[in-house]
């Protein structure tokens, strides 16, 4: 995604801007945990997408040899889904993200998309085809509409202000004197932790993957923006295959397969109802989170 936007984003920059948005890359790699020793396999085609179902194949990994974090995990996302992973902290939820972005490869078994091996296909296509609304998005030194238009640098004002609008922050900017010029980011305007969500997920409709990661934020919320972000949420993974790390079993009730890790692996997986009914670890999550016990990790 950062690879394949770079050199659209620096045509035609300022020297200090160029400087300030390489300033911020860094950042951006740095929380990203970006490795480098990714490579495209020589010749490697791009990744032909079609209905996007995704797919875990046994996969295994750790970060270093040492330390098994994924033991053989397996799991599949019908096209257009949602599936939801919980478990308490250091089970392995992000590392499922980042294994389907390719920021690491699997030790053992795959991660495929339509059939394709991630390793097979170039990482340019790869990272096209998948959104991610972050646990927590970095703001570039730049104007608000420079911001959201990250997600397609090419896109008109026409198509950042209809992203806008559907990601509900059209009229906050439009309220503000400067408008879509208005600059943000740590010199500039400072937004609330609602409003940087809704500027990552109006980036995300510009870029209108077919596949979508949303990492939850861990912080404490109000029930009000529980309830608002479980609706964006909604919307926004509309007919997309969408893997959602969640913290907050209350935001996914709804979603069409929970799968809950512990230690590495998936121990329980079903629907909310039916995995409440199962009386395990997930209906012992659910039951500490409704007496006020917080999130899940
Ligand atoms: P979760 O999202 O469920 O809290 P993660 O997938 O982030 O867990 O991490 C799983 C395990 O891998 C944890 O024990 C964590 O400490 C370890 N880990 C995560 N990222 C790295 C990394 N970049 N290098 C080494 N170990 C890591
Ligand atoms: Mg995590």
């Amino acid at each position: 995604m950062i690879q394949l936007y770079v050199p659209l984003n620096f045509l035609g920059v300022m020297y200090r801007e160029l400087k300030q948005s390489l300033v911020d890359l860094d950042r951006l790699f740095a929380l990203q945990e970006r490795p480098c020793e990714i490579a495209d396999a020589p010749g490697a085609p791009a990744l032909q997408v079609g209905p996007a179902r995704v797919v875990f194949d046994a996969v295994g990994f750790g970060y270093d040899a040492s330390r098994t974090v994924l033991d053989g995990v397996s799991f599949e996302i019908e096209p257009g889904q949602t599936l939801a992973v919980v478990g308490p902290s250091g089970a392995g939820k992000s590392t499922l993200a980042r294994l389907l972005f390719r920021f690491y490869d699997v030790q053992s078994g795959a991660v495929r998309i339509d059939g394709q091996d991630v390793r097979d296909v170039t990482q340019d296509s790869l990272r096209r085809a998948i959104g991610v609304v972050p646990q927590d998005t970095v703001l570039f030194n730049d104007t608000i509409g420079y911001n959201i238009a990250y997600g397609r640098p090419e896109a008109s004002r026409d198509e950042v202000e209809a992203a806008a609008r559907a990601a509900r922050i059209h009229d906050f900017i439009a309220s503000l004197p400067q408008g879509y010029d208005t600059p943000v980011g740590e010199r500039g305007l400072k937004l609330s932790g609602g409003e940087k969500q809704r500027v990552a997920i109006a980036r995300t409709l510009l870029k209108n993957p077919p596949i979508l990661i949303f990492d939850e934020a861990t912080s404490a919320l109000d029930s009000a923006n529980e309830r608002a972000i479980q609706a964006e949420l909604q919307r926004v993974s509309q007919g997309r295959t969408t893997l959602v790390i969640a913290h907050r079993l209350s935001t996914i009730v709804n979603a069409h397969t929970i799968a809950v890790m512990a230690g590495g692996r998936i121990v329980e997986r079903g629907t909310h109802p039916e995995l409440l009914a199962m009386g395990g670890e997930y209906a012992r999550l659910w039951h500490l989170q409704q007496q006020g016990g917080g999130g899940a990790d």
